[in-house]
């Protein structure tokens, strides 16, 4: 497997310069630590989508609407092979990589 500190930087620098439909802020990748050591730890936030209509009530948990779901699910699916081609992790380990957009709010 790749050093971890290349591995961080190769994935990071993959996802700023990758074609995912929406702009990633804050994008953080790192490792886990002790017997999550293998693991590869991806947020980054994002923009709601356009015509976002979703309900965010202070002290509840937001109601995340459709368009926002959408964008959600396709900025998570078009990161997969841009993390998995940058990292070079086969299959098995991309069992240990966890992508996590946030919203921007
Ligand atoms: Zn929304």
């Amino acid at each position: 497997m790749m050093d971890r500190a290349k591995e961080s930087r190769a994935v990071k620098e993959a996802l700023l310069l990758a074609d995912i439909p929406a702009r990633l802020m804050n994008i953080q990748v790192g490792h886990g630590r002790g017997t999550a050591w293998g693991w590869l730890h991806i947020r980054f936030d994002i923009y709601h989508a356009p015509g976002c209509y979703c309900v965010i009530t202070p002290n509840m948990p937001r109601e995340t609407c459709q368009p926002c779901k959408d964008l959600w699910q396709e900025c998570r699916r078009t990161a997969y092979p841009i993390v998995r081609a940058a990292s070079g992790r086969d299959n098995y380990g991309m069992e240990n990589v966890n992508i996590s957009p946030g919203f921007i709010e």
